[in-house]
């Protein structure tokens, strides 16, 4: 049972209630709703819980995913540094372009490098990436220059090898609905970003979540990467409502994938910009040190002053100052 409630601070109070009469609950996401997992609760209980001014809405189902919107122990967060971005190529293309990112995210405060190695591209006729020679150079680059490194794993029979190189593994748009694929990733044990489906549901996208988790990975990272709508210049919508929705019905995180949805360089930046007033964890860029010859996704990557450029602009975005008054700070 979900019980929605007009506000977190009244969550302690009914859960007591609850409690009271025998009927464990549990808080979800940051806490404005209830979920019972009592598989019944006596009528004139529920007739005086729904009777609670606070109590917004009472919703029956046996199939919440549970694990995603009320965990049983504490949900670690995955530390995302001083800068709360994501960067690196659309696909390792060399050991080189791996060395050369990695140093520069290293230089503009970023933690964290991403890229693809075995990419799944729509287009079978599209550039398919190096595989698991692509994932040896990421991890050196990042070893090398002391950052954690990110990268899509896919069906293939390198997956559990590739894996093995990351720090966390990445679910991509095209797999989120695959749940046999979800369970051989959670059965790796370490943390994933869940990209969200080209046109999934919310609730497809927790329940996407719940195999990861019910398959034994630690933790979850969402990633709302644009969704498919009527727009006919835009490659892909960004859903940044998906940020107060994911935040509001689970403790994971949302970063936000703004290259993706944006298809074009020009529109990265104020996505992104967007994405973390919106209250994303981090954002997670796509950039080349010469965009125009890059194998994948060339339209899309920020050069390297472009990225640096949102660095600032992102500093400024999570700087203390800015959340006591946006637009002085914003205004720097
Ligand atoms: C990626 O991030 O490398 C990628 C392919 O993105 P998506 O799965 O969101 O299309
Ligand atoms: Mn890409």
């Amino acid at each position: 049972m979900f019980v929605s409630l007009a506000s977190p601070d009244e969550a302690p109070r009914v859960r007591d209630w609850l409690v009271r009469r025998g009927i464990a609950a549990r808080p979800v996401g940051r806490g404005a709703a209830l979920v019972i997992t009592d598989p019944w609760v006596p009528s004139a209980v529920r007739l005086d819980l729904a009777a609670d001014p606070a109590v917004l809405s009472i919703e029956d189902t046996t199939e919440l995913p549970h694990r995603v919107i009320a965990p049983e122990g504490p949900v670690e967060p995955l530390d995302v540094g001083p800068v709360p971005i994501v960067a690196g190529p659309c696909a390792v293309e060399s050991r080189d372009l791996a060395f050369e990112t990695a140093a520069l995210l290293r230089e503009l405060g970023i933690r964290w490098i991403r890229g693809g190695t075995e990419k799944t591209r729509t287009s079978p006729h599209a550039f398919q990436g190096h595989g698991r020679r692509a994932a040896e150079w990421l991890k050196e680059a990042a070893e090398a220059h002391g950052l954690l490194c990110v990268s899509e794993v896919t069906e293939g029979p390198e997956a559990e090898a590739i894996a093995e190189l990351l720090d966390v593994i990445q679910v991509g748009a095209r797999h989120m609905h695959s749940p046999r694929h979800l369970q051989r990733l959670g059965r790796l044990g370490k943390p994933v970003v869940l990209k969200r489906g080209l046109s999934a549901s919310p609730e497809e996208w927790l329940f996407a979540a719940e195999y990861l988790l019910q398959a034994g990975a630690p933790t979850v990272v969402f990633c709302e990467r644009g969704i498919r709508t009527a727009h006919p210049l835009k490659r892909f919508t960004l859903d940044l409502g998906a940020v107060p929705f994911i935040q509001s019905m689970t403790p994971y995180a949302i970063w936000v994938d703004p290259s993706h949805a944006a298809g074009s360089s020009p529109y990265v930046a104020p996505l992104a910009r967007a994405a973390l007033a919106a209250g994303a964890e981090a954002v997670m860029v796509e950039c080349h040190p010469d965009p125009a010859r890059a194998c994948s996704d060339a339209l899309q990557a920020l050069d390297f002053a472009a990225l640096a450029a949102l660095v600032a602009d992102a500093r400024r975005l999570v700087a203390p100052e800015f959340h006591a008054n946006p637009t002085k700070a914003g205004a720097k």
